[in-house]
């Protein structure tokens, strides 16, 4: 579409703003003006509350095959932990094959999109078949998630992850073999391979919001086996986390996306062992081991970040390091509360994801970002609610290398969610205090209207092309 009109809509101030008009040139928001009474002729008028797209930084799109299940294993064990949960993880992934995944994680992505995500930053590690040899094409496990977002109507980043070995000292299990490709060299040519086909290179974001220029830059295509053309897909990489990846290994993959200037993740000090396993192994935190290799910059977002010490914040903050905290699943996986506030005052910036698909709602993924801290220090308001819907926009967008979207503004991609002001859950908000409304009380279930570039993938609340419930029923089943 080419004009929307907002009957109001956030643009990233402490307040919303009433009769928002956006034009639309390309996939690009060309202007927009507030204060606009009523849509004029032509505009696609959308009513309630509109956001800048969701970005979803960190989500393993194959654990929402066993939501609900494994949350109710660990109870049923008696002793339920991290390490419990992470077997009962390996039995689905051992089933996957390229069909299998691409359906499951095309609902998956559908159920994002029905739920305002109109990125996600997948944190992919299911490479190989299951005896842990290549498909014929090695990177066909990433064609087909990149594939599923295409057809979810998504953007994607593709976080290609380095996954080597058990542990310290500790060969491979029989099925984390899929996620291995014995080196990091093997891996950096794999990754290579599937990168060439995206001829839009990841970007850099260490500008920190800053374009440099790349709006001049169209969109191009990543094609599929089968000669269909899909957008809006990037590649970065990732370390899955340092008991996956000796030290040589991680300064391999650092040094391929600093190359590159593609976003590097890894998965930070989630439990309190992957620190003591490191520090018995190196002699340091896993996030001093990360800066030492040369992994930490402006384009690293560390995953989950919960158990750091204050120079672990230190090192992050000091280069302007994303973390991305998935409180959800940390809830449910029991890791404990990250310190988001100490993160944010030493200078990193806050994202959020779904990470194990405990649910997909990055409302309430942000609103945890407060409210967790609140019960773990006894205080409130450590974060506004601009703060808290920054993390779900344009520090997430950024994190995942999509720094031109996640804001309504000229010259940003034109992708925008909107929310029902009349849901039960929303009803009685008031433009004064909405943003707070919006932040602690919104929902998945409240998204109306998602736009992906101008184009609508969800609209009146369905998703325009997917049955994403029947979708995601016959890819558990
Ligand atoms: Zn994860």
């Amino acid at each position: 579409v080419n004009r929307i009109w907002c009957e109001r809509a956030w643009l990233g101030g402490d307040a919303v703003e009433a009769g928002v008009l956006i034009d639309v040139e390309g996939e690009r928001i060309a202007s927009v003006r507030s204060g606009v009474g009523e849509a004029p002729a032509g505009a696609v008028a959308l009513p309630g509350y509109t956001l800048p797209g969701l970005a979803n930084a960190h989500s393993h799109a194959f654990q929402r095959a066993f939501r609900g299940r494994t949350e109710a294993g660990g109870a049923a064990a008696g002793a339920g932990s991290f390490w419990t949960w992470r077997e009962q993880m390996y039995e689905a992934a051992a089933r996957l094959d390229p069909d299998g995944y691409r359906a499951l994680a095309r609902a998956t992505f559908g159920e994002m999109a029905l739920a305002g995500i109109t990125a996600v930053g997948e944190f992919h590690y299911l490479h190989h078949d299951p005896d842990g040899r290549p498909y014929a094409d090695p990177n066909e496990m990433g064609r087909a998630v990149i594939g599923a977002a295409a057809e979810a109507g998504i953007r994607i980043t593709l976080l290609d992850t380095c996954y080597l070995r058990g542990g310290a000292g500790e060969e491979l299990n029989a099925v984390q073999r899929r996620f291995s490709d014995g080196t990091a060299s093997a891996w950096a040519e794999r990754v290579d391979a599937l990168a060439a086909n995206l001829s839009e290179r990841c970007v850099d974001s260490s500008g920190q919001g800053e374009d440099k220029g790349r709006s001049a830059e169209p969109s191009r295509l990543f094609s599929l086996p089968g000669g269909q053309k899909v957008g809006n897909a990037r590649v970065g990489a990732a370390i899955h986390s340092v008991r996956a990846v000796d030290r040589e290994a991680a300064a391999a993959v650092a040094s391929w996306a600093a190359g590159r200037g593609a976003p590097l993740h890894a998965h930070v000090s989630e439990q309190p062992r992957e620190n003591e396993e490191c520090v018995a192994e190196h002699g340091m935190t896993p996030t001093a081991l990360l800066a030492e290799v040369g992994a930490l910059t402006g384009r690293f977002t560390a995953i989950h970040a919960t158990h750091l010490t204050v120079a672990d914040r230190r090192l992050l903050g000091d280069v302007a390091a994303c973390c991305c905290l998935c409180p959800t699943t940390e809830r449910d996986l029991a890791d404990g509360i990250g310190g988001a506030a100490a993160l944010r005052d030493a200078g990193a910036s806050l994202a959020v994801g779904s990470d194990s698909q405990a649910v997909i709602d990055l409302f309430e993924e942000a609103r945890a970002i407060e409210l967790d801290e609140r019960l773990a220090s006894g205080e409130r308001g450590r974060h506004s609610p601009a703060a808290l819907l920054a993390a779900a926009t344009a520090s997430g967008h950024a994190a995942i290398g999509w720094p031109e979207a996640g804001a309504i503004a000229p010259g940003k991609l034109a992708d925008l969610v909107s929310l029902d002001a009349g849901s039960v859950r929303l009803a009685g908000i008031e433009p004064g205090t909405a943003l707070g409304t919006l932040a602690f009380a919104a929902t998945a279930a409240d998204v109306t209207n998602v736009f992906v570039g101008g184009v609508p993938i969800v609209r009146d609340g369905t998703h325009v092309s997917l049955d994403v419930s029947a979708e995601l029923r016959a890819a558990i089943g």
